[in-house]
């Protein structure tokens, strides 16, 4: 813009333009008269610095002003007749004072100011921000006869756009608490203001039951409740302190300066103090609780993310001892960590390796002792370490999502072993909840009985009661159409979860599962009987068999058949056997019908 203007020749424009026409607030200086080209000329220049989103003004060397466009006295609040040519930049500066479109400063400040930027050679570029709040960017450019041009920008908008976006990136939009952006970026700042000496210690917490109030009261309580407990971090905390939302319902506070690590244990005790009273909610209230882990570091160095690491790995062994606790971080929990990796890892490449294998454990009819089907149940057989069983691989396959691969491949696995084996024998196979989440299980379920040719209702599916905990009308309608494929499904585990007769009502099952710690009860205490009594009572009301998981003594299968009980399972019977094994097993159970 500059540029174009010295190519018009100001000293001309402002002496020749007279008697015609002239932009606005541009004053005649001098009159004669102005050839057609040359109004054309100003015509156009009129129009262009009219337009312009930016305010210019052109000042002498005297200081005084030779043109200002409308734009220019649109930003500082002028009417544009009282900015003329030939004004002081004192004259101008003293009406910015009475509009109040000042920076914050008094008028001979500013006019000092002004004449430093004056007398540079070097055009300047200065943001300067005007008591009315509006944000100005003003780039000057001085004139070889000691004038200038000065563009004026009106910026304010888009500094808070800038502010409001730079604010999101490093705060949770839900809580208004910093990120884990800001965490690290502050932390890092922190360090390399301090000497070393100072200490810092992170707290991570995470809410105990969270994903109950979730699940039970919705996800706008579970959000209500999150502010709350935000609420009450920034309470706790000093203002020199920083509260984290990490992600879920996990937090982090820095606690910057602490001498001590008793500093850091207390505050930890006061944040389960806090976040362990009762939460009001509009119509709920909500009581969860929180478990801390903190990581101390007297030599702070600017590692926050080991720091963090540290204290997630403290919080991990709150948890495993009991929740509504604090520990600090020991070296010895960095191995469990490393080893927890190493599983990872090797999990990771177990199906590409050929690593897994299904086992298969009879079932059979309690009364007549006839082997009915076999459910078949994961193993990992690690290359170090031999056979992994389920309760240490299936948790963390879930975690990292591996377990619908892995599913996938038992589904095809079990119906594959079990269309070899006599008619009458099924196949159960355990289907985890995190399989629900997949849009193409029931495609998955029927690829695996097509390419096998078993008949569907060979195929028992099993779930717990976790998989109808969450978003119930998908999984009854995923549950239906698995159904319609002709496959039976079974409630397994039965009575170890929450409100496990309401389930019973929602689904037809075919088979309720009863868990092994009732069959194990059933000789010392009196309430699994009445327990196990219950639920063959409800089988037979609602017309589903009922299986006695666990089964390990002569005595509990009496009782079990005295109960009516339907099918059992055990190893009383037989634990799970490879499936090489499967068919001498079929032999030694069912001679009459290998026979057939
Ligand atoms: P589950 O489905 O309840 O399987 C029964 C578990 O009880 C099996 O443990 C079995 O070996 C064990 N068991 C059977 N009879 C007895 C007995 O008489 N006494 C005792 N103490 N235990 C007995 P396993 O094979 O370790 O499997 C544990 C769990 O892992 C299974 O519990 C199931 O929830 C899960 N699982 C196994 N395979 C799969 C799979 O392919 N997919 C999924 N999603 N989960 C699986
Ligand atoms: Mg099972
Ligand atoms: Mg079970």
């Amino acid at each position: 813009m500059p540029g174009g203007l010295d190519a018009f020749s100001m000293d001309g424009l402002a002496t020749r333009a007279t008697s015609r026409r002239l932009p606005d607030g541009l004053a005649p200086c001098s009159s004669g008269d102005i050839p057609h080209a040359v109004q054309s000329q100003i015509d156009r220049f009129e129009v262009a610095l009219n337009n312009l989103t930016q305010g210019v003004c052109f000042f002498d060397g005297s200081r005084r002003l030779i043109l200002a466009n409308r734009r220019y006295a649109d930003i500082y609040q002028l009417s544009q007749e009282a900015i003329l040519p030939g004004m002081t930049l004192e004259e101008i500066v003293d009406l910015r004072f009475v509009a109040g479109t000042c920076p914050d400063m008094t008028r001979s400040e500013y006019l000092a100011w002004r004449a430093t930027i004056q007398v540079s050679d070097e055009p300047t570029d200065t943001i300067v921000e005007l008591k009315s709040g509006q944000i100005i960017s003003i780039h000057h450019r001085p004139m070889p006869d000691g004038g200038w041009v000065a563009t004026h920008e009106d910026i304010t908008e888009r500094r808070l756009a800038e502010q409001q976006l730079a604010h999101m990136a490093r705060h949770d939009p839900l809580t208004g608490l910093s990120n884990r952006a800001a965490f690290r970026e502050s932390t890092h700042r922190e360090a390399a203001r301090r000497e070393s000496g100072n200490s810092v210690a992170v707290l991570c917490l995470d809410l105990d039951h969270f994903k109950h109030v979730n699940d039970t009261f919705g996800h706008a309580t579970g959000d209500a409740l999150l502010c709350a407990v935000a609420a009450r971090l920034r309470g706790a905390i000093r203002a020199s302190d920083m509260a984290v939302r990490l992600g879920g319902d996990e937090f982090a506070i820095v606690q910057i300066g602490v001498d001590q690590p008793s500093q850091a244990a207390d505050l930890a005790a006061r944040l389960i103090d806090i976040l362990s009273r009762p939460f009001d909610l509009g119509v709920h209230q909500v009581i969860v609780g929180t478990s801390v882990g903190i990581a101390y570091s007297q030599a702070y160095r600017a590692d926050t993310d080991a720091l963090l690491t540290s204290a997630d790995m403290a919080l991990y062994r709150a948890k495993a001892e009991g929740r509504g606790t604090y520990r600090f971080f020991e070296p010895a929990m960095n191995e469990k960590a490393q080893a927890r990796h190493a599983l990872e890892r090797g999990l990771r490449s177990a199906l590409a390796n050929d690593e897994l294998e299904l086992f298969f454990q009879p079932i059979l009819n309690a009364r007549t002792q006839t082997l009915n089907k076999f459910e078949a149940l994961l193993r990992w057989r690690h290359p170090e370490r031999g056979l992994v069983q389920p309760a240490e691989f299936i948790p963390l396959s879930e975690d990292l999502g591996l377990i619908v691969p892995f599913g996938e491949w038992v589904l095809h696995e079990a119906c594959r072993a079990a269309a070899k084996w006599p008619d009458t024998i099924s196949v159960a196979v355990n289907l985890s909840p995190v399989q629900f989440n997949e849009p193409n299980l029931v495609h998955v379920v029927g690829q695996a009985l097509r390419a096998s040719g078993l008949s569907p209702d060979r195929l028992e599916l099993e779930i717990t009661e976790t998989v109808l905990l969450k978003n119930t009308q998908t999984i009854l309608h995923t549950l239906r159409r698995l159904r319609d494929l002709g496959v039976r499904i079974s409630l397994d585990d039965f009575g170890t979860g929450y409100s496990s007769i309401s389930y019973l009502r929602t689904f037809p099952f075919d088979t309720i599962k009863i868990d092994r710690s009732f069959i194990h009860g059933i000789g010392s205490e009196t309430s699994s009987l009445a327990i196990v009594n219950a639920i063959v009572t409800l089988g037979e009301a609602l017309g589903m068999s009922v299986t006695a998981e666990g089964v390990e003594t002569d005595e509990q299968l009496r009782t079990l058949r005295a109960e009516r009980c339907t099918d059992v399972q055990g190893y009383l019977f037989s634990a799970p056997v490879p499936s090489a094994d499967v068919a001498a097993l079929i032999r030694k159970l069912s001679p009459a019908m290998v026979a057939a």
